[in-house]
């Protein structure tokens, strides 16, 4: 059984080597056959030529890199395309994921499970990420029909069904976290502390989390646009209540003096929520200009993979 390693990787010079000697000792130890899929993600740094050298010195590490940043995403994305293996792990190059915890998810693997998910403990984030974390998994769980977890990240077994699977899955804006769960097949979970970074920083920052936040409320259902249509619905029966309110007050106690004050909150509010509702319409216009462009969703520059897949979907899906 061959084992593929897909790791995505953006500006990790410093930790890159350790991390293969890290992940080689604890395969080797493990005693099974496997390959590196390194992807590297258009990084400015030197990590791809660290790559070269890793794979110029050890036959089990391909690497392929990126014309630019293209995201995580496309990494994992291109990762899949070009693993072998019989299963596959996905984890991070900069060794939050402990490579001591393959072991336990090929023993699960080989107990039948289709995706083996390593869940870790919030242990030593920030206070402020890890209760924003909790608020949009509560919220996000109401809203999306997959279930997401919080500590739920992409480090985990996939088997070679499952893996094919999420390669069908062609769309543009890819959620990672939602395809997962989409796909299904017998899934199991098991949970590690949390390790801090070790070396560089997260390339997180506030405004790319919400934005994936978004991506992943917004990329799996219509219930946005549902909601906008109820909010719609509350504020027409309420003004129309209201009305009907206004015009008997007027025929009992004759004309009132106007309302300057009403009038101009009602205006403004409901152009708020005018301006939401476009907003969200927007979003998935949005979405779809970007899926019917059928951009590819990375381009690689340089690799040492022989026959490297297209970047493109699989003919047979683009129907025309
Ligand atoms: N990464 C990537 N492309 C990006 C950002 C990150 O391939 O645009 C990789 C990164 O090299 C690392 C993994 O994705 O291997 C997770 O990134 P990071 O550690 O920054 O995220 P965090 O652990 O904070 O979720
Ligand atoms: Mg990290």
């Amino acid at each position: 059984m061959l084992i593929s390693i897909v790791v995505p990787c953006f500006d990790e010079e410093e930790i890159l080597e350790r991390f293969h000697v890290r992940v080689t000792d604890e395969m080797a130890r493990l005693g099974h056959e496997f390959q590196l899929v390194y992807v590297d993600d258009g990084s400015g740094d030197a990590t791809l030529e660290i790559l070269e050298r890793l794979a110029a010195a050890d036959p089990r590490a391909r690497y392929l890199s990126f014309s630019r940043n293209f995201g995580k995403e496309a990494a994992m994305l291109a990762g899949l395309q070009h693993a072998e293996g019989d299963a596959v792990v996905i984890m991070d190059a900069d060794l939050q994921h402990p490579p001591e915890l393959i072991g336990r998810m090929l023993e699960e693997h080989a107990g039948g499970h289709d995706q083996v998910i390593a869940r870790r403990t919030r242990k030593g984030d920030r206070v402020t990420r890890t209760v924003a974390a909790r608020a949009y998994y509560w919220l996000i769980n109401r809203l999306v029909d997959v279930e997401l977890v919080d500590g739920v990240g992409d480090f985990r077994l996939l088997s070679r069904r499952t893996v094919d699977a999420l390669l069908g899955l062609t769309e543009y804006n890819r959620f990672s976290k939602g395809l997962f769960s989409w796909v299904g097949f017998r899934t199991t979970t098991f949970s590690y502390e949390n390790a801090t970074r070790e070396q560089g920083r997260s390339a997180w920052t506030f405004g790319k989390l919400l934005n994936y936040g978004l991506d992943g409320l917004l990329s799996f259902n219509n219930k946005p646009l549902r909601a906008a249509l109820h909010l719609g619905l509350l504020l027409l029966s309420v003004a129309l209540a209201y009305a009907a309110w206004i015009v008997g007050v007027a025929m009992v106690r004759g004309v009132d003096t106007p309302g300057y004050v009403t009038l101009l909150v009602v205006v403004t509010a409901l152009a708020g929520v005018q301006m939401v509702m476009v907003g969200v319409v927007g979003e998935y216009v949005g979405r779809i200009y970007y899926e019917v462009k059928r951009r590819p969703h990375f381009l690689v520059k340089a690799s040492n993979i022989a026959t490297p897949q297209q970047p493109h979907p699989p003919q047979e899906l683009v129907r025309r």
